[in-house]
């Protein structure tokens, strides 16, 4: 803690030593550079994901609840789960509104297809997909269709329930008609796809791998990746899906929380061998087999812009509804986790994007049977302690003013986290029963000519952040992808909607505010006459009162579904998409 922190909130003059303790509590986390306010929110202490706290452990322990009864506004929130978990009404808070929905299955599968249709060639990587039940019989037909086309299509297909996560209530079929439906998929919607029968296989072990991505702005755009992430591997050697294997998880699902299970789970003690490595360790093994690796690379990087593409329509509509322009409100940013499947000619797919991707750098380790002990997961600690060192790095508010007036600034030494090479060192490693052999980046994913370290390194003695570690998240939009800006074209119309429309907490859009939107966004044409219009209007309205709450309740997810039928129908495809943004408006505020 810095100077400058205390000062900006006024000088130390005329507040009282509660007040100077709480002011303490909220800089006690900092464990990066000097001034920066973190409040870290109560985490979901004892699951699968403690977040940011796993890394400050001695806040943890002596700040349980923080930050109940404080006071002073702080630059970042971090929240445990999502972006109501505290009303904040400034700074800048580590969730964006409507995240957590707009990556769930069905809802990242419908945003996802509606920019297949768009765009078929573009989003090819996102394997096809139909909800359950809603698209049950249309699943059921065109599987028929293919098969009776082509006798020689013996796929498979798995199912993954909407609300679950590490492969829980996750099977395959072969067929339609294997789908478990007693029951079930009323009260549990979930997702059939595609199953990928040729992945990319290291050691006979199929894998995926978890990215780190950093969403900095939705406006503008602003994508970060990080250099490194994580590869998650089977603990069986993996055979294509027949009748026989299908039930075998420790084939088919790379979950780490399943594999875990195993028996043959093997806790890394380097990031290139065991059942947890850092995708860089892949990819030097894939470029000693010649492979390129720029290309999978660049693959990757297209793939993630293209998701964030796909979602930042309704999340600007969120964000919009809940942090209306010239309104006082935080600004947002998110690490998301990216899982992503190499198939066997290399081509990356999409599996699914995590709004809260465990932060966890530690693992349990079982010293004796029924024994266990949490021990630091050196790959785990290598990939996402940079993660959050350079989120906190961009998102410092100060960053600018510091980079003007560093020699007034101290590194905060005390919780600076050191790179995990200093720390191999240290005793408590060396006493552990690891034996620890980091993994040099022979090669790393971005290389050359690329401009890397962006504004945050430089000259040593003149930059207080040059002590840090070299950046891992890199810019990729707009920096390096300003090619794929056309494909915000729903983002565009997202744009013309909320400007001309506006964004009012009780606004139900009725039949003339939505003439007045056809007609400013220039839709109406001769295909599309006003008439045509009010009958759009008219039958929105009506699927959407014939919807039941869930279906409400699950925002875009229902009105896409409502919007089928016109929207196919010869509408124009540029209406088709923009629909559901405006049921959903609709639809959430007429509750
Ligand atoms: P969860 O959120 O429950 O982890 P995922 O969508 O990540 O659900 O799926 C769990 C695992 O199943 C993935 O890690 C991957 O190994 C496997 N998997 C998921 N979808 C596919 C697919 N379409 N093809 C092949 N494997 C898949």
């Amino acid at each position: 803690r810095g100077e400058e922190g205390v000062e900006r909130e006024g000088g130390r003059g005329g507040e009282g030593e509660k007040e100077e303790e709480e002011r303490e509590r909220e800089t006690d986390c900092l464990f990066w550079g000097s001034g920066l306010r973190i409040a870290i929110f109560r985490q979901r202490e004892g699951s699968v994901d403690l977040g940011f706290s796993s890394f400050c452990p001695r806040f943890k322990s002596e700040h349980p609840c923080f930050p109940f009864g404080r006071r002073l506004p702080c630059d970042i929130y971090w929240h445990g789960v999502s972006f109501h978990d505290n009303d904040i009404l400034s700074g800048q808070v580590n969730k964006f509104p409507g995240m957590t929905e707009m990556v769930r299955k069905i809802t990242l599968s419908r945003a996802l297809r509606i920019m297949q249709n768009l765009f078929p060639d573009e989003y090819n990587f996102y394997p096809r997909s139909w909800i359950l039940p809603d698209e049950f019989q249309l699943f059921v037909t065109q599987v028929r269709m293919v098969k009776d086309g082509d006798q020689s299509w013996k796929p498979t297909f798995i199912v993954k329930p909407d609300s679950g996560c590490q492969g829980d209530g996750i099977y395959l079929i072969k067929d339609p008609s294997d789908l478990r439906l007693t029951g079930t998929l009323q009260s549990r919607p979930a997702v059939v796809q595609e199953y990928i029968c040729k992945p990319l296989l290291i050691d006979k072990l199929k894998f995926d791998i978890r990215l780190y991505v950093l969403l900095k702005s939705l406006e503008p755009l602003e994508i970060y990746i990080a250099k490194d992430g994580l590869s998650r591997f089977c603990t069986e050697p993996y055979q294509e899906p027949t009748p026989q294997n299908l039930h075998r998880v420790f084939m088919h699902l790379t979950n780490y929380s399943l594999n875990i299970h195993s028996g043959k789970f093997i806790h890394s003690d380097s990031a290139s061998t065991g059942s947890k490595r850092t995708f860089s360790s892949i990819l030097f093994k894939l470029s000693s087999k010649g492979v390129d690796i720029k290309k999978v690379w660049s693959d990757i990087i297209s793939l993630v812009i293209k998701t964030l593409i796909a979602l930042t329509p309704e999340l600007k509509v969120f964000y919009q509804s809940d942090i209306p322009t010239g309104r006082p409100g935080p600004t947002c940013f998110q690490i998301l986790g990216f899982d992503i499947l190499l198939m066997k000619n290399l081509k990356p797919m999409l599996l699914e994007v995590n709004a809260n991707p465990s932060m966890r750098i530690e693992h349990e380790y079982e010293l004796s049977p029924g024994v266990f002990e949490n021990i630091p997961s050196l790959v785990d600690e290598e990939v996402k302690v940079a993660v959050i060192r350079d989120t906190l790095r961009l998102m410092d508010p100060l960053k600018k003013k510091k980079e003007m007036h560093f020699p007034d600034i101290c590194m905060d030494r005390k919780y600076r986290v050191p790179p995990v090479s200093d720390r191999m060192s240290s005793s408590k490693l060396k006493g552990s029963s690891l034996s620890v052999a980091r993994f040099q980046h022979p090669e790393k994913p971005f290389t050359g000519k690329e401009d890397l370290d962006c504004e945050l390194t430089g000259d040593p003695d003149s930059n207080p952040e040059a002590h840090l570690p070299s950046i891992c998240l890199k810019q990729v939009f707009p920096k390096y992808a300003k090619q794929f800006n056309y494909l915000r074209l729903v983002d565009r119309m997202a744009n013309l909607f909320i400007r001309f429309l506006g964004i009012k907490g009780t606004m139900k859009l009725g039949p003339t505010g939505f003439r007045t939107f056809i007609r400013n966004c220039k839709l109406s044409s001769s295909s599309l006459s006003m008439a045509a219009v009010d009958i759009l209007y008219i039958d929105i309205t009506r699927r959407w009162n014939s919807m039941t709450q869930d279906q409400r309740d699950s925002g875009t997810d229902g009105c896409l579904h409502t919007l089928r039928g016109p929207c196919l129908t010869g509408i124009g495809k540029g209406l088709c998409v923009l629909s559901p943004l405006i049921l959903w408006r609709g639809g959430r505020k007429m509750n």
